[in-house]
């Protein structure tokens, strides 16, 4: 299949590799020439342009641009697409992008793979970034059920695992599990950030090890995009922030009245709560 890939950065290019090496013809669209020429010299595709002109040989196209770019760049992208072309995307908020392609576009089906690293750009694409992790399709009444199966059926050869949800439910779910701890985490790195004693956080920063890699490290990504989350996904990542205020406002009143016996208990809950939320 000749597949094309709109934004040749982390998402798209780990996509081009993995489909390229399935025996697929990667077709590839970057705004910088340079990224072009070298998403070529790396094999990440076969060809690439930052002529759109290029997208009428693919049979589906997949939107890897930041999601601030998607609208515009999908009405560049429509007159030079086939009338029975597949169109997907990745952008990790769903109801308003759905909400402006699909009517635009007959054959769209919403996608997001839930799989990352804190680097971003061309360079920092892999291979197998989606091995065993969530990849959601959001298709909505409209959406044709042989489109849907065509992307299902690219997601699975990416060895991800798939789901389904309306783009709403999405945005709900993400925003708790995605977009609120970036925004948690970097208020974890500001926090440290704060200490006014400079020799206090220099050894901050001299100690810090595998927790603090951990809990910081989605606070520490690429900062585009979590400005995108937030953007697109105002009131879901609201709702989950006022939440997280509470339950910080609680942690607080259990520390400063010394009632280790709640604090323990609210620890108990969340040690046999987190296996939940991982495979
Ligand atoms: P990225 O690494 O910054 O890549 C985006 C690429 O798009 C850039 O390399 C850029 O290359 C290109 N680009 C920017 N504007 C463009 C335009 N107008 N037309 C064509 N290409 C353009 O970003 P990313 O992390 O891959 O994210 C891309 C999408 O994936 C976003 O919508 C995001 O919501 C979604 N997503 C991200 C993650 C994550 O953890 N990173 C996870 C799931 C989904 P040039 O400079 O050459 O134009």
């Amino acid at each position: 299949m000749k597949i094309g890939i709109v934004g040749l950065g982390l998402i798209g290019g780990s996509l081009a590799l993995d489909w390229r090496s399935l025996g697929h013809t990667v077709l590839g669209i970057s705004r910088r020439a340079e990224t072009c020429e070298r998403a070529i010299a790396l094999g990440v595709v076969d060809q690439a342009s930052p002529d759109l002109a290029l997208m009428a040989e693919a049979a589906v196209v997949v939107l890897c641009t930041p999601l601030g770019a998607m609208q515009a760049t999908v009405e560049a992208l429509l007159p030079h697409l086939q009338p029975d072309t597949i169109l997907t995307d990745v952008g990790s908020v769903k109801q308003p992008i759905v909400a402006a392609i699909a009517p635009r576009w007959p054959h769209f089906v919403g996608g997001h793979p839930m799989a990352g690293t804190a680097e971003s750009g061309l360079d920092a694409a892999q291979r197998h970034l989606f091995v065993d992790r969530p990849y959601v399709l959001t298709p909505i009444d409209s959406t044709l059920p042989t489109d849907l199966e065509t992307v299902a059926e690219l997601v699975r050869s990416l060895q991800a695992r798939l789901y389904q949800c309306p783009p709403a439910a999405h945005d709900r779910a993400v925003a708790l599990i995605s977009h609120l701890p970036v925004m948690v985490s970097a208020g974890l790195i500001a926090a440290c950030l704060a200490e006014p004693d400079a020799a206090v956080l220099q050894l901050a920063q001299q100690l810090a090890s595998s927790g603090f890699a951990d809990t910081s490290r989605v606070g520490g990504g690429n900062p585009e995009l979590g400005t995108m989350m937030a953007k697109y996904n105002q009131m879901a990542l609201l709702h989950g922030l006022h939440q997280y205020r509470d339950r910080l406002d609680q942690l607080i009143h259990y520390v400063e009245t010394q009632n280790w016996p709640a604090l323990e208990a609210l620890l108990l809950q969340t040690h046999q709560a987190r296996p939940q939320f991982l495979p």
